[in-house]
């Protein structure tokens, strides 16, 4: 699974970072998560096309996270798209999304499939089971929650290269399960498998100042993208009004659950991008990692990533063009 942020900043852009938005891919097949303004000019220098978007999932209403849909939606109109999207987000979506459709006369040459967060979504995207954990912010807010349905299998060359197997089309059927019958023997998958990855399991957070609200979902899982957007001393100084989290408040409840990789974003404007006088996100970095032992990234736009089948997240160059 690739994760390719598009805007990895908090209430309003700056020079080089965009609000809120992230495309993850599987293969041709993609999704996004959040669509603030700007989002559409960003998905122009990617790889990512809108033909192919299958749904746009809304953690909240707040606008860093949502400005951009409507004219996400107008262009895809007008470049002809026919396939159904499916949007999932608060009751409140479907509310937001009709009058401006309706006032603004954009008549969609594509149907919306409106689903709603809450527990009981039933969705299955990019062949991950989705699930919506409702977080504390000043407005209703989800993280969702991506389990893989079914692992892929790996087969075990060295062993199939030990009875002369060539590479080739055999090997696609064996991992099929077709029977393959090679030099008279009928070769059986089960004997020729590396033993099965566990599922993948994830969480991308929307806004959220209680980050233990995830803390059963990230039991041992792979990843989560959360956000954080103040230094914890900053944090303090601007109050519990804003209703965010510090990069320490993540960190903590990362370590106290187990979880295996996280990746912060949605960081305060008033963050520099580089070392020089004052904070930058780098300290935010610094920060988590003092409470949080497993890897930590930091989220700008044009970062990609890649979840491997092991639960490996490894950084990729830059998609943006
Ligand atoms: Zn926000």
């Amino acid at each position: 699974m690739d994760f390719l942020f598009l805007g990895t900043s908090s209430g309003t852009p700056t020079r080089t970072r965009n609000v809120t938005g992230l495309a993850m891919r599987s293969g041709r097949r993609w999704i996004l998560i959040d669509c603030g303004e700007g989002i559409q000019y960003r998905l122009m220098h990617s790889p990512l096309s809108p033909v192919h978007l299958e749904a746009v999932l809304i953690t909240h209403l707040h606008g860093d996270h949502v400005y951009g849909l409507p004219g996400l939606l107008g262009s895809m109109s007008m470049l002809g798209r026919k396939m159904p999207l499916v949007l999932v987000g608060p009751a409140e979506l479907e509310a937001f999304l009709k009058p401006i459709i309706e006032l603004t006369q954009l008549r969609l040459s594509f149907p919306l499939l409106f689903k709603q967060a809450g527990p009981d979504l039933d969705l299955e995207l990019l062949g991950h089971k989705v699930s919506a954990i409702e977080l504390s912010h000043r407005i209703q807010s989800f993280a969702y929650g991506f389990t893989e349905k079914s692992p892929p299998l790996h087969l075990n060359i060295a062993k199939l290269k030990q009875i002369g197997v060539p590479d080739g089309p055999i090997l696609g059927q064996l991992k099929r399960g077709e029977t393959v019958v090679w030099n008279g023997q009928a070769l059986n998958r089960a004997d020729y498998c590396l033993p099965q990855c566990a599922p993948l399991r994830f969480a991308i957070g929307g806004d959220n100042d209680q980050p233990q609200r995830l803390a059963e979902f990230c039991q041992g899982a792979d990843l989560l993208v959360h956000e954080a957007t103040y230094l914890h001393a900053d944090w303090q100084k601007v109050g519990p009004g804003p209703m965010h989290s510090s990069a320490q408040m993540v960190a903590e409840m990362a370590q106290a659950c187990g979880l295996r990789q996280l990746v912060l974003t949605h960081f305060s404007p008033r963050y520099a991008d580089s070392k020089g006088q004052g904070s930058w996100v780098g300290d935010l970095k610094s920060e988590a990692t003092q409470h949080f032992s497993g890897p930590v990234f930091l989220a700008f736009d044009g970062a990609h990533f890649d979840l491997d089948a092991y639960g490996n997240l490894q950084s990729q160059p830059s998609w943006l063009t």
